[in-house]
């Protein structure tokens, strides 16, 4: 049986240091890190990230400030909001939700956002930096989920390097930043998408396997080799019927738990694995920010700057 890698106490430390972080910054420097989150339209499930990750900026001492604009918002009304934040001095980071509405094209407004505020890490620049990698890094903002998934790997894999990674999904926001990361570490990395043939035998010799396909419980323990480590990036809702017999609904990631944990040695749970990372990797990211705006070197280094054990003393132990 699989050991859980348990991303909701991993993410509560990670945000505990963000917190030491923003109030070093705010004695030293007077200087009080700040996210913007823009939200435009009514989807629900974007409500309910955006209210979590402004309670858990509270939480850590990074100021938010919210701005709600309605669904038929036009793309220059947003472009001229992104403008003044990016001229805003006080403003270290912009997130601006996920999905757009229709009328809105993506690419246009992220490649908006000033680079050093990007803190989702979408902006091509950004993308380029981190597909560059090595020094690049030093630069970068690191998109929050494939930076979540990646400290949780280094937590539970001694040393990644030469290690046999497969990666499930090929999306900017996940798979590819995700293969990147990989690479980064010296693993030996293959993609894999929906029109790839033979993914299950792809998967099957893999010693760490990242799962991004949007697919509820796709994967399960015959796709997985004896001791894979597991990480599943999944978040789906999926209808039950609940004993009473009445219909109702539950959260399953894009892997089988179950027969996964037969096989694994590691696992990331759904709900409580990756989830949680993604937030404290955004607030990381924005107090990493707002020391590059005063002037200070990054608070914690990158992923990619350090050894194993300089890493873990700096991330784990600390
Ligand atoms: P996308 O839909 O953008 O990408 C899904 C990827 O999976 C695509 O590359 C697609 O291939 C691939 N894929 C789909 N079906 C298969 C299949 N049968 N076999 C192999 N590959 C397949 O999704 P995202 O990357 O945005 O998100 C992936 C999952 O992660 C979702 O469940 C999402 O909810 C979750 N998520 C979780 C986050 C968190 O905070 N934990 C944050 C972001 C996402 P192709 O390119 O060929 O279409």
């Amino acid at each position: 049986m699989a050991n859980i890698i348990d991303g909701k106490a991993f993410a509560a430390k990670i945000r505990s240091q963000v917190k030491e972080d923003a109030d070093r910054l705010i004695e030293k420097s007077k200087v009080e890190p700040c996210l913007a989150v823009v939200l435009v339209g009514e989807n629900p499930a974007s409500k309910v990230y955006v209210g979590a990750k402004t309670k858990m900026a509270a939480e850590c001492n990074i100021k938010t400030k919210d701005y709600k604009l309605n669904d038929s918002t036009d793309q220059e009304t947003l472009l001229k909001l992104i403008k003044m934040l990016n001229e805003d001095p006080d403003t270290h980071g912009i997130l601006v939700q996920l999905p757009l509405p229709k009328q809105i094209d993506e690419r246009s407004v992220i490649d908006a956002i000033a680079v050093e505020k990007d803190v989702d890490g979408f902006h091509a620049i950004n993308a380029g930096r981190l597909s560059i990698g090595g020094d690049m890094l030093n630069k970068a903002f690191i998109p929050c989920t494939p930076l979540g998934s990646l400290l949780l790997l280094k937590d539970n894999v001694d040393d990644l390097t030469g290690k046999n990674a497969v990666v499930v999904g090929r999306s900017n926001i996940v798979g590819k930043p995700m293969s990147q990361l990989l690479i980064e570490e010296s693993c030996t990395v293959t993609v894999v998408h929906s029109k790839t043939k033979n993914v299950e035998s792809i998967c099957s010799q893999a010693d760490v396997v990242v799962v991004a396909a949007g697919r509820p419980e796709m994967v399960n323990g015959d796709w997985l080799k004896e001791g894979a480590v597991v990480i599943d990036v999944g978040i789906n809702r999926i209808p039950v019927t609940k004993e009473d017999g009445s219909e109702g609904s539950k959260i399953v990631g894009d892997v089988d738990f179950e027969s996964a944990s037969n096989k694994a040695s590691k696992i990331t749970p759904v709900p409580g694995g990756v989830g949680p990372m993604t937030i404290a990797c955004l607030l990381r990211n924005t107090v990493t920010s707002a020391y590059r705006h005063a002037g200070l070197g990054d608070p914690r280094g990158t992923v990619d700057s350090e050894s194993q054990d300089q890493y873990k003393e700096k991330y784990i132990n600390h």
